[in-house]
């Protein structure tokens, strides 16, 4: 049975440091079932979910650190199914790469789902608020805020894409994959606060200029 539950490659990728490595451990049994790709060099964690319209794997790819050093082989994108960009808002310059990473990814994954995660939320000391993130916008790309360590917003990105692959814009997850405990909590007032940010600047009308950011 296990083998017809609808599975899809999800690529992650973003700089180093920004935590992609922590956000695809927190899912337990992903984390216990993922399978190491010894020619690429990357962990694959099928990381499943239950949804109105039955079960769904992604089977997350993350690197064993290799984009610090440059971009990466093609092989890592081939066959990407969907993916999430992220950056660490506490850093102006993963954000400034995200157009890098992206450009990366369709030239091998030319019209797939992509999400755009902004990780570490919970710092207090947030770099890149949510007026500035312009990118999703102009490529039609979803955006979400997260925070690995508190697993703040953990499912958003999983259910965005789910709701696109299979197709139905009301697919809902009917029960949560078990995750780590979180690590430190996120502040509930700063989490209201930022929705209410992230509300507010899809109101504003993008800047009129051919910038990438
Ligand atoms: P990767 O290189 O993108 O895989 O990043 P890692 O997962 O290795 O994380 C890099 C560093 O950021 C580690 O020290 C993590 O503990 C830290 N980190 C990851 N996610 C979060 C988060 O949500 N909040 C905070 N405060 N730190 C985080
Ligand atoms: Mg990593």
């Amino acid at each position: 049975m296990a083998d017809q539950i609808p599975t899809f490659k999800l690529v992650l990728v973003g700089d180093g440091g920004v935590g992609k490595t922590t956000f695809v451990k927190r899912h337990v049994t992903g984390e216990f079932e993922k399978k190491y790709v010894a020619t690429l060099g990357v962990e694959v964690h099928p990381l499943k979910f239950h949804t109105t319209r039955g079960e769904i794997i992604f089977n997350v790819w993350d690197t064993a650190g290799q984009e610090k050093f440059g971009g990466l082989r093609d092989g890592y994108y081939i066959q990407g199914q969907c993916a999430i960009i992220m950056f660490d808002v506490t850093s102006r310059v993963t954000y400034k790469n995200v157009p890098n990473w992206h450009r990366d990814l369709v030239r091998v994954c030319e019209n797939i789902p992509i999400v755009l995660c902004g990780n570490k939320v919970d710092i207090k000391d947030r770099k890149v608020k949510a007026k500035a993130i312009v990118f999703h916008r102009k490529k039609n790309l979803q955006y979400y805020d997260i925070s690995a360590k508190s697993n703040y917003n953990f499912e958003k990105p999983f259910l965005w894409l789910a709701r696109k692959l299979v197709g139905d814009a009301n697919l809902e997850f009917v029960a949560m994959p078990a995750l780590q405990p979180p690590d430190i909590k996120m502040d509930p007032n700063l989490a209201a606060q930022y929705e209410q940010e992230l509300q507010a600047a899809v109101e504003v009308a993008l800047p009129d200029d051919d910038d990438d950011l």
